[in-house]
């Protein structure tokens, strides 16, 4: 599959989990930024997208600061939700992660607003609230949207299998570098490194019990996207 076939398919992606979590009455509005933090992650793909609209927008200086404003003590994962996923499934110990909850704003925000907001990552499309997160100090999720968030997280990274997960500025970090990016649209990356990890196809899906029949319309759709 090639790179414009993967970005086509995970812009469907967006559109069929903006669809879903449109019916949760959330308290999610623009200058509410509390759940942007210099610990987000995501995928090469999502990366790719992100720096195709920096470039687009003539806003490179942007990611460079971005870039050079990433947080010493910023969340670096040690694998993939594939990965975690199969260790789970096989009663394995997932390596523990290290997460500094005061790791500070995420490095792209201005004047508490993402000027990156129609292409931001899944793992900030995902974080939703049904209270203010300033009022309560926490996100209050439903169940099910969790369960959702970790479907969608997985079937991302199945599609950029051949690529990379990281925190974001690691992972712009990398797609600075023009020839990280034609090895990326080549397909032909190496083994993961400066604070990346290894993408991985889906084996087994995080789907709690209670969620099983639920969710089966949703994964028709993600599973008849066809580009
Ligand atoms: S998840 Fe919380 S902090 Fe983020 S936009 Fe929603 S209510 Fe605001
Ligand atoms: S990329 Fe945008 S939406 Fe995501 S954490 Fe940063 S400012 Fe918030």
């Amino acid at each position: 599959m090639n790179l414009d076939t993967k970005s086509a398919i995970l812009e469907r992606m967006v559109d069929i989990y903006d669809k879903f979590v449109d019916e949760f009455d959330l308290a999610c509005d623009k200058y509410c930024a509390h759940c942007c933090t210099a610990n987000v992650t995501m995928t090469t793909l999502e990366g790719y997208r992100i720096f195709s609209h920096f470039m687009k927008s003539g806003m490179m200086d942007d990611m460079r600061t971005i870039v050079g404003n990433a947080h010493p003590d910023r969340f670096v994962p040690l694998v993939s939700i594939n990965r975690m996923a199969d260790i789970c499934a096989k009663d394995g110990d997932p390596p523990e992660e290290h997460l500094n909850p005061e790791a500070g704003p995420c490095p792209v925000l201005v004047d508490d607003a993402c000027p990156l907001y129609q292409v931001r990552p899944f793992g900030c499309r995902c974080m939703v609230s049904a209270q203010n997160c300033g009022e309560t100090g926490f996100a209050e999720m439903d169940p099910f949207i969790l369960t959702v968030n970790d479907v969608f997280l997985q079937h991302i990274e199945h599609i950029d299998a051949q690529g990379y997960t990281g925190n974001f500025a690691d992972v712009m970090k990398f797609l600075e570098s023009e020839e990280n990016r034609k090895k990326y649209s080549a397909g032909r990356l190496e083994a993961a490194s400066e604070g990346l990890v290894a993408n991985q196809p889906v084996f087994v899906l995080m789907i709690p019990p209670e969620h099983r029949e639920r969710i089966q319309p949703l994964l028709t759709q993600i599973r008849s996207i066809q580009v």
